[in-house]
């Protein structure tokens, strides 16, 4: 038997490359691949990117050159290019970059092998195709490795919202639910190899509706089943559209145990004008009316958000909106960033803000949401609650897991105790974690 040959992913972006990065490696361990964490050793380098982040194209190119001195050093290396840069970009990646040898997009990830074959005979692959098969169909057969205990399951892909700002409608395509028996099937699989807590992913998770027995069902539907499955402990989901939040989902908040009280539900800004300008398809008031409808249901639940500051047309008076729907609302969790143009988006033709003053916006914003999350870590200390613990800490004798809002936790215990959850005191917040103790 020839010896494994070794792959080196190295992913950017969101939870859904991760899932598809531990996806394209099953994929290609049919190939003989094993994953290492070396790039040097590595017989194939893939890069899954991500188009989000500002310049992602040019980045990737960067790395790639950066990269380039492990082809010299093994010139049998091999070097292929996933996810939504790939999707962007196409051939024109091995036009620019003629080292590559593969071009993947997330759509046909499931062609790997075959792919594979192909540059082993020393051809050039390049698949962006949104094809009819059902990669996830093709990819079925996991390996049945232990797993750690908490797993991402892609269950929607694509978006159909076309905010001005985003390029997903462009490179994931449109919104697709995978059907209802297969992903019970995969949690069931991830459970039998010892996953506790399951987060389902899309990138409108919530806009869900997949084939089930008997039409089509919401994502509510599909939680409250995944919760008797036996051994599944929590689920969770994300990301999430304000739009889409429709009340089954937000009782199910109320009344599903299993669901973890965490939400993300990005609002991006908290002036209507700027709303409408990003085609969100809400306003505030109807963000805000949101909000109490599910603390209504469950006043324990963290929430998390997106800002972008600085949109074009972005005003201080605008600007002042977000700051104070941010104040109204209070998000124990949140990432915010400054815009900045994604070629081929509508707001990328618009009247750019000037730079210093986004800088400017941005720290405001973060100041407040650090000051946000910092009250809400520290509101923890002194309650219970339950601790699913993932993996052993620096400390000798430290474990490591997440509580149901997603802090991070330490306590001492047993390492027999991974993959379990534990109720736990929390004694003291610290910068980004919480210490708490086995009750
Ligand atoms: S909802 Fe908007 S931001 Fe989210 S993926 Fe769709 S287009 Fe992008």
């Amino acid at each position: 038997m020839s010896a494994p040959k070794k792959l080196f992913i190295k992913t950017y972006g969101c939870q859904m490359n991760v899932y598809d990065s531990e996806r394209m490696a099953e994929a290609l361990g049919t190939k003989g691949y094993e994953q290492t964490t070396d790039a040097d050793q590595a017989d194939m380098i893939l890069l899954n990117t991500c188009h989000i982040r500002e310049k992602a194209a040019e980045k990737m190119y960067s790395e790639l050159g950066r990269l380039k001195q492990f082809k010299l050093a093994k010139p049998e290396m091999k070097f292929a290019v996933a996810g939504c840069v790939a999707q962007a970009e196409g051939g024109e990646i091995i036009e620019r970059q003629p080292m590559v040898d593969l071009v993947v997009g997330p759509q046909s990830y499931h062609r790997l092998p075959k792919m594979a074959d192909a540059i082993d005979r020393g051809e050039k692959a390049i698949d962006t195709d949104f094809p009819e098969e059902d990669k996830f169909e093709e990819l079925k057969d996991r390996p049945k490795a232990r797993r750690a205990p908490s797993a991402f399951l892609t269950v929607q892909e694509g978006c159909d919202k076309f905010c001005t700002f985003c390029v997903v409608p462009y490179t994931r395509g449109a919104e697709v639910s995978r059907p209802v028996d297969r992903i019970l099937r995969e949690a069931r699989e991830l459970v039998e190899r010892g996953v506790a807590e399951i987060n389902l992913l899309g990138q409108n998770v919530n806009a869900y509706h997949g084939e089930g027995p008997d039409g089509d069902w919401t994502l509510a539907q599909l939680i409250r089943e995944m919760a008797t499955i036996e051994g599944l402990e929590r689920i969770r989901f994300t990301t999430s559209h304000p739009r889409d939040m429709e009340q089954d989902l937000i009782d199910a908040h109320g009344d599903c145990a299993k669901l973890m009280p965490y939400l993300h539900l990005p609002v991006q800004s908290g002036s209507d004008k700027i709303l409408k300008a990003m085609n969100r398809g809400h306003t505030r008031e109807e963000y805000f009316a949101l909000i109490k409808r599910i603390r209504d249901v469950r006043p324990d639940l963290l929430l998390s958000g997106d800002f972008i500051v600085g949109f074009p047309g972005e005003t201080e008076e605008d600007f002042m909106d977000t700051m104070d729907l941010v104040e109204q609302v209070g998000f124990g969790q949140a990432y915010s960033f400054k815009y900045s143009t994604r070629p081929g988006t509508p707001a990328a033709e618009r009247a750019q803000v000037d730079e210093d003053v986004k800088s400017e916006r941005l720290q405001r914003l973060q100041a407040l949401l650090g000051k946000q999350q910092k009250a809400a870590q520290d509101a923890m200390v002194g309650r219970e609650t339950t601790v699913l613990f993932e993996k052993q800490g620096r400390d000798p004798g430290q474990l490591i897991g997440k509580s149901e809002n997603l802090h991070a936790v330490h306590a001492f215990a047993d390492k027999s105790l991974i993959g379990t959850v534990r109720r736990v005191r929390v004694i003291k917040s610290l910068t980004n974690s919480l210490t708490g103790e086995l009750i």
